[in-house]
């Protein structure tokens, strides 16, 4: 079973010598337990985080033991009745080919159906990053119809969920993306309304002149998954009791300061800003999950997925994705 541990912490910038790959024996298995071969391994922001030491709202990733994250895959033999061989499965199993589950204990391991919907998907749009951007825009922005919603990192994992669920309510969705390439996919495969290459643009004021053309009624909730450049932007054309969903600043995982340019704004607007982690929100992920699923069995919602090849090829391919190197959801293959 090859495997990639977080060997040393970063110091700034996360580099691929912070990872070690090395090969261990599955353990044979104890009664209750399963063993499953991964096909995908997720690669998810939030890792970053959890690479550095200090206070947060998770543990750090433990130093020589191996990176966490989720895997979709099959059982490939099994010592619990629950589980047959040849099941489909999501748990977290983290960077390994293989990993050993007690099928007993509750939320370790899900069985997948895949007749409809891809197995890799239940990593992305039909899994924890889908109901992130459906808790953030139901019960944090809470759109109306005719209402102009923003998302940052709109083609990605999350932003790309964003806006076809906005769509959804009747809203108007409004992508800001990294790159003509991405702006062209936000707008002409998801069907957002219109969408900004935040690279054409140096400063906040010039961002938000792009924004006030592409919303004429000004923006009445942003979800928020970068920070920086794109939120002060976004401030600047934001309306009166407009909400900002906190989900993500990845413009600042690396230990880059992003300070905000006009917090007075949050006061003389009246906004609402609300920070939320996914996993606290356990309740709305049956009703997310369903919606999510019937959008992308009916091909309402399209997700992209950029899949790396084999084990070896994780770290690169997360770093590529706090640099926005990848174009939907970034995922791994395994052999
Ligand atoms: P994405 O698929 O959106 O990939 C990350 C994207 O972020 C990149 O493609 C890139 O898009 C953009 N990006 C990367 N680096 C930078 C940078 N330095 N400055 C600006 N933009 C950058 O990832 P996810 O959909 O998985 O995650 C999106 C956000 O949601 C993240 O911030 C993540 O941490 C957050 N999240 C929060 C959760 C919660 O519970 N609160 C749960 C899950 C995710 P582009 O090229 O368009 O800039």
């Amino acid at each position: 079973n090859r495997q990639v541990l977080l060997d040393n912490r970063p110091k700034g910038e996360a580099t691929a010598s912070n990872f070690k790959l090395v090969t261990s024996e599955t353990p044979a298995l104890q009664d209750g337990q399963v063993l499953v071969r991964h096909h995908y391994l997720s690669l998810d922001p939030y890792m970053r985080g959890r690479m550095n030491e200090g206070k947060s709202y998770a543990q750090p990733q433990p130093l020589g033991q191996v990176m966490q994250g989720g895997t979709v895959g099959e059982v490939v033999e099994s010592r619990n009745p629950k589980f047959a061989v040849g099941d489909k499965v999501q748990g977290m199993g983290g960077w390994q080919e293989y990993s050993v589950v007690d099928g007993n204990q509750a939320g370790m391991l899900r069985k997948l159906d895949t007749t409809h919907v891809p197995i890799s998907q239940y990593l992305g749009a039909v899994g924890m990053p889908g109901v992130t951007a459906w808790y953030g825009l139901v019960k944090i922005i809470e759109p109306k119809e005719g209402q102009t919603i923003v998302v940052s990192a709109a083609s990605g994992a999350v932003g790309s969920a964003v806006g076809v669920l906005a769509k959804q309510r009747g809203a108007r969705a409004i992508g800001v993306a990294g790159g003509p390439d991405k702006c062209k996919y936000v707008t002409d495969e998801l069907g957002f309304d219109a969408c900004i290459d935040y690279r054409q643009h140096k400063d906040a004021r010039s961002l938000a002149q792009a924004l006030k053309e592409a919303c004429p009624n000004g923006i009445d909730g942003y979800f928020e998954n970068v920070g920086g450049l794109v939120l002060d932007a976004v401030m600047l054309q934001a309306n009166a009791f407009s909400r900002i969903a906190m989900c993500g600043m990845i413009a600042g995982y690396n230990g880059e300061p992003i300070p905000m340019a006009y917090p007075q704004l949050i006061l003389t607007n009246r906004m609402r800003v609300e920070g939320f982690i996914v996993s606290e929100h356990m309740e709305v992920w049956p009703e997310a999950l369903k919606e999510l699923g019937t959008l992308v069995a009916t091909g309402k919602l399209r997700p992209r997925e950029t899949v790396a090849q084999g084990l070896d090829a994780a770290p690169e391919a997360f770093l590529g994705l706090l640099k926005g190197r990848n174009f939907g959801k970034q995922l791994v293959k395994l052999a």
